[in-house]
């Protein structure tokens, strides 16, 4: 499996932020498996009662495809409590194999939004997974 192209990932979230300052930074990460280092995932998102588009509440679960360590892939949004909605994500190209990213967008040093996104390992296909302001 090739590892995905983390540049195009970053590049996807930095669109779904919407760049708006000249005074606007981001940061963030691409996700990264605690015991191998792996960066290709299956992923679920648990989404609890109280999310709302612009504003996740819940929690996002990753399963490394090379060694199978579990992590609660980017914390927990809101308070904790019983998911309302589990969803397995998977592609139109019937992988369910993704590298996941978060960004967050800073006006003038204070956070403004954020953004969980993953890309298909296989074909290359972003989605985005949560929002947060
Ligand atoms: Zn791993
Ligand atoms: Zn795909």
């Amino acid at each position: 499996m090739k590892d995905p192209d983390s540049e195009k990932l970053f590049d996807y979230a930095h669109e779904q932020l919407g760049k708006r300052l000249p005074t606007d930074t981001f940061s963030g990460g691409q996700r990264s498996c605690k015991g191998c280092e792996g960066k290709v995932f299956r992923v679920i998102v648990e989404t609890h009662e109280e999310s709302e588009p612009d504003n996740f509440a819940g929690r996002i679960l990753s399963t490394c495809v090379a060694c199978g360590e579990e992590m609660d892939a980017l914390g927990v949004y809101g308070a904790p409590r019983e998911a309302a909605q589990t969803r397995r994500v998977g592609c139109k190209c019937g992988s369910d194999a993704f590298a996941i990213a978060q960004v967050v967008r800073f006006d003038e040093g204070f956070f403004d939004n954020g953004v969980i996104v993953a890309g298909c390992a296989k074909c290359g296909k972003k989605e985005t997974l949560a929002r947060t302001e």
